[in-house]
């Protein structure tokens, strides 16, 4: 039995990776339009400093708030990315690890996932 996926399977994949992506890519928009809101909020505050200003230090804490789901959501686009990359070059599926297969099951969880369970869990 060949190792390598279908291609029908790999297409499946390939269009739930692209749907991901661009779902990735509208959201990190929209935390860059908030963000950009948070700093104009951040910046007229700084004008008339108040450390007791309680609205500005949770402004601030939304913003850090921001910053990080919009990294949480820049690395996943970089993985989803990185995948279809993988599709193009034929190597979608195979442990770029150890280069077993990976099992299906996991990419159904994982799409994106481009290591073994246990390459995954060894690099964690
Ligand atoms: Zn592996």
């Amino acid at each position: 039995m060949s190792r390598k996926l279908a291609k029908s399977t790999v297409e499946r994949f390939r269009k739930r990776l692209e749907e991901e992506r661009d779902h990735l890519e509208e959201q990190i928009a929209e935390y860059e339009r908030e963000i950009e809101e948070a700093r104009m909020t951040e910046a007229s505050s700084d004008r008339s400093p108040d450390p007791g200003n309680a609205e500005a230090s949770s402004v601030k804490l939304e913003y850090a708030k921001e910053l990080s789901i919009e990294q949480n959501t820049i690395d996943l686009l970089g993985k989803v990315r990185h995948a279809l990359l993988r599709i193009e070059a034929g190597s979608y599926g195979i442990c770029e690890s150890c280069g077993k297969a990976i099992p299906v099951q996991r990419l159904e969880a994982l799409p994106y996932a481009t290591l073994c369970v246990e390459c995954a869990s060894r690099s964690n």
